[in-house]
């Protein structure tokens, strides 16, 4: 008999150690994903922004493995046991993702736009993935995550498979300042086209790329199809429209008249394009600021939507958004008709539910008004809030029936 040698070959995983202060291993090994700059005991001197780490406590045990940022959030966990980060890694991740979705029957055969990553929320801060209709927006929050890239184009290939027309890559804008140049937009896979997506059976056009953020609102699906059900016959304003999500539905749902506000006009003249494509031809866009707007209206709206950018994007502007918040509504509630309805949203995450309830309470109040509360909204399931990341909850609204 011969014996033949065999080779086996060993990949040896040499990430970067880095060793935590006596105590601070709680928050992980509760699961949230954040670790603070004063968490750390020991870290290798020269480490790379972005680079793969291993976190162990002051006793030695494995803790999570993450990447690193020079910052004071210095380290974001992407998983709590120890494992190589390669692309069958990012595979796991964004097909979970996937599969989570498609259990919940988010995407249909009346819906094909969906949030398909939601950075912590799917267990990877930092990673945003948009899906439209076959094509998916690529956006990294951190350089930790850009590096990764390869990995997770590779990953949403393998996911979407035979449905996947092109991936582009829209991280200029959001990654740290210091990155932005390294980063250009782009197509990863595919080419640029016409990009039409449906969603609850609506018809939208999609321009990610000139488009603000990942070229349109996802989070507000669930809240547009409850506005559908109150605007027969009704005026309506939409504020803050941008490509017109709200318009549309209400003007689908037999609003006798809708108004759209938005102070970009090329995001008026995308709310026009999409009301067209739908067919409709009770509605009129404005291309002004949602305050002056109102400062000269009078009270012919039945139904105002009010869904602004976030206010406040720190926690020092946040004193700041309250009162914007405040003013915008207690505007808005002197003008609806009795018996009128407001759907008024922030999506500022530094402004809690508590917060942003209490604020809307104190506008009701000056603008003397008796309301009542018909539903507390928040974002859909596409983008999950996790109870260990209790901070991605970041949008939030209230419907309000205004006497
Ligand atoms: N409701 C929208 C999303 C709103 S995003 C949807 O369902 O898709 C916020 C929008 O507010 C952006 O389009 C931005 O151009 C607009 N905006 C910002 N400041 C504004 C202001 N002062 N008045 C009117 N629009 C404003």
């Amino acid at each position: 008999m011969t014996a033949f040698p065999i080779f086996v070959e060993i990949v040896i995983m040499t990430y970067s150690r880095i060793t935590l202060n006596k105590g601070k291993e709680t928050s992980p090994q509760r699961f949230h994903p954040w670790i603070f700059s004063g968490a750390i005991a020991k870290k290798e001197p020269d480490l790379e922004e972005g680079g793969i780490v291993e976190v162990f406590s002051s006793q030695n045990q494995y803790v999570g493995t993450g990447y690193y940022a020079n910052g004071s959030i210095a380290i974001r966990l992407i998983s709590f046991t120890q494992t190589e980060i390669n692309e069958d890694f990012w595979f796991n991740k964004i097909n979970n993702a996937y599969h989570y979705r498609k259990q919940l029957a988010i995407f249909n055969n009346s819906t094909n736009v969906f949030r398909l990553f939601f950075g912590e929320g799917d267990g990877a801060s930092g990673l945003i993935l948009d899906y439209y209709n076959g094509h998916v927006v690529f956006q990294s929050h951190s350089w930790g995550i850009y590096l990764q890239k390869d990995n997770i184009v590779a990953a949403i290939k393998k996911t979407i498979d035979s449905d996947l027309k092109s991936i582009y890559d829209k991280s200029a804008e959001t990654l740290p300042k210091q990155f932005s140049e390294q980063a250009q937009n782009g197509f990863l896979y595919g080419n640029e086209e016409e990009v039409l997506v449906k969603e609850n059976d609506h018809v939208f056009k999609i321009d990610f790329i000139g488009g603000q953020k990942t070229g349109f609102f996802v989070d507000q699906r669930e809240n547009r199809l409850l506005l559908s059900n109150y605007c027969k016959d009704k005026m309506v304003l939409n504020t803050f429209s941008y490509t017109g999500g709200f318009s549309v539905y209400a003007c689908a749902a037999g609003a006798s008249t809708v108004h759209s506000v938005d102070v970009s006009k090329s995001a008026i003249e995308l709310c026009n394009k999409n009301i067209e494509l739908n067919n409709f031809t009770n509605h009129e866009g404005y291309a002004a600021d949602t305050f002056d707007f109102l400062k000269d209206k009078k009270d012919v709206y039945d139904v105002i939507i009010l869904d602004p950018p976030a206010f406040a994007k720190s926690r020092d502007s946040k004193h700041n958004a309250v009162i914007g918040y405040k003013r915008l509504n207690a505007m808005a509630l002197k003008l609806i008709r009795p018996n009128g309805l407001l759907f008024t949203f922030s999506c500022s995450g530094v402004v809690d539910k508590n917060l942003f309830f209490n604020t809307i309470t104190a506008a009701a109040i000056e603008a003397r008004r008796n309301v009542k509360v018909i539903s507390y909204l928040h974002q859909p399931a596409d983008h999950p809030v996790i109870p260990y990341f209790p901070e991605g909850e970041y949008l939030k609204g209230m419907l309000l029936w205004v006497e």
